[in-house]
């Protein structure tokens, strides 16, 4: 996607150990003018494909996702990182986290995610695949069907790619980070 290959290359930032800021316009202060295009450029790539519900996890997949699930009229579901006392019927599993460092428990409500749905997954970034082989695990647990992955930023060496579309899952990144070798941007 040009729009967001070009926004990256202008306004993010390489920091050390593989990681790309883009907290101008992704996931601190947001763009929703081009959340908006970004949206629109994941529907057109699983057109034909059947979805009845987006699924996310929390805190920055969660704009992309309203954005999709408003342009598609579909609800949108987020895996929450916290274990609510009050959640019905939990599904759980434990995640861990690239930039933090650390293993986390994820949950979801067996009520919103079901072996009825056929559901699109959208994150921000992939990276070594942690958090989506989290939702593979909660949907299997689940039994609803993952029609497709989408992610705003993939970064192509960190290997996450490769894991999830060796599964046979369809993958769809709108920008791929080929390297992020001495804080210099590389975008396939
Ligand atoms: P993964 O689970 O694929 O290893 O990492 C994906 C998650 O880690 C994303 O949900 C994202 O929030 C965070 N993440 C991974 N790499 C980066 C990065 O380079 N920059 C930022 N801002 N977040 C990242």
């Amino acid at each position: 996607m040009e729009l967001l290959k070009h926004r990256i290359l202008q306004d993010g930032r390489c920091y050390p150990g593989g990681i790309l800021k883009v907290d101008s316009f992704i996931n601190h202060q947001m763009d929703p003018m081009l959340m908006y295009k970004i949206a629109e450029e994941f529907i057109n790539r699983f057109k034909g494909t059947h979805i009845n519900k987006i699924v996310t996890i929390e805190a920055s997949g969660i704009a992309p996702a309203i954005m999709v699930g408003y342009v598609m009229q579909l609800p949108v579901v987020f895996v929450k990182k916290k274990k609510p006392k009050t959640m019905e019927n939990m599904l759980s599993t434990v995640v861990h986290s690239f930039t933090k460092d650390r293993d986390y428990t994820v949950c979801i409500s067996n009520n919103f995610l079901t072996a009825d749905d056929h559901i699109l997954f959208i994150d921000d970034f992939l990276a070594y695949g942690n958090a989506a082989l989290g939702m593979l695990d909660l949907a299997k647990q689940s039994g609803c069907t993952v029609a497709g992955m989408g992610f705003i930023i993939e970064k192509a060496f960190q290997d996450g790619g490769n894991t999830l579309r060796e599964q046979g899952i369809h993958v769809e990144s709108l920008a791929i980070i080929d390297n992020l070798d001495n804080c210099e941007i590389v975008i396939r």
